[in-house]
């Protein structure tokens, strides 16, 4: 855990878990890659940190918090890799995608030109993808360069740009910019996700989000508009320029949080409190 949390960053966590307490199903909201598990080059060997799993078993059995993994990947590579005892909700492909805990699956809707768009690069990226991992997903076409070195991953950059950024300019295209990686998509972003989530919810439900990359800033945005108890967190080694009210560092900072958050749902109600609460 980091020892170093402002006074700022303290007091918001204080009130938030102060919110959990006796709150009907509040949010957790959480990416996977580099937030709930460390980076790999094969995306399909990154396992959850040590003990992460079991924490958030722990809280999906309790059956009090909704948990839900907002992630880039395809939703169904999720529960695979988490193993819970129940399968997770997950919204996939930064939220265009979203997979139910019964296995049934909702995927937004695209313009015929955007695809058409989509379709033709990747073609073209299959046959040449500029020494880069080209990936390939149902709504975008992403460009990898993490393991490259500084002057090969300028390169890969640099061509990839100048395939994809006139192409955003079309209607329902934009380019999502990641660490090592860019993405030519369509559909809602994290942001948008966590505003679809939060619609449905109940309302005044407290919402955390945690996430690490540039990607998750728009849900870091969305949850700090909310009028519900919040918190917004950057999981990261290395502190960035974000959004996010608070800053805990991997995987130690994360197993705190999670292990704070299962004590303050289980807190047993402050009769003062709800007092208060009852106006
Ligand atoms: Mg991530």
């Amino acid at each position: 855990m980091r020892q170093d949390l402002n006074q700022r960053e303290a007091d918001q966590l204080e009130d938030f878990f102060c919110s959990l307490n006796g709150a009907k199903a509040p949010l957790l909201l959480l990416d996977y890659d580099g937030t709930l598990a460390d980076f790999r080059i094969n995306r399909f060997d990154a396992r959850p940190w040590a003990g992460v799993r079991e924490l958030l078993s722990i809280i999906q059995k309790d059956n009090r918090t909704r948990l839900t993994i907002i992630t880039g990947r395809p939703a169904g590579e999720i529960n695979p890799m988490l193993q819970l005892p129940e399968p997770v909700e997950v919204w996939g492909l930064h939220g265009a995608e979203r997979l139910f805990t019964d296995g049934s699956r909702e995927m937004q809707e695209a313009p015929p030109e955007a695809c058409a768009k989509l379709d033709e690069l990747r073609e073209q990226l299959r046959h040449y993808a500029f020494g880069g991992l080209f990936e390939d997903k149902p709504n975008a076409v992403v460009m990898h360069w993490r393991g490259h070195t500084p002057r090969q991953a300028k390169h890969i950059q640099e061509k990839t740009r100048a395939m994809f950024e006139p192409a955003a300019e079309m209607s329902g295209l934009s380019l999502l910019e990641f660490e090592a990686g860019v993405e030519l998509r369509v559909g809602r972003d994290k942001g948008g996700a966590v505003d679809a989530i939060v619609e449905q919810a109940e309302p005044d439900a407290p919402v955390v989000y945690v996430g690490d990359d540039l990607t998750d800033e728009s849900a870091f945005c969305a949850v700090n508009r909310l009028q519900n108890p919040h918190v917004s967190v950057l999981m990261r080694r290395v502190w960035r320029q974000t959004a996010a009210e608070v800053w805990l560092q991997p995987p130690d900072g994360l197993r705190w949080f999670l292990r704070e958050w299962e004590k303050a749902v289980n807190r047993p109600s402050d009769p003062f409190r709800q007092l208060l609460a009852a106006g």
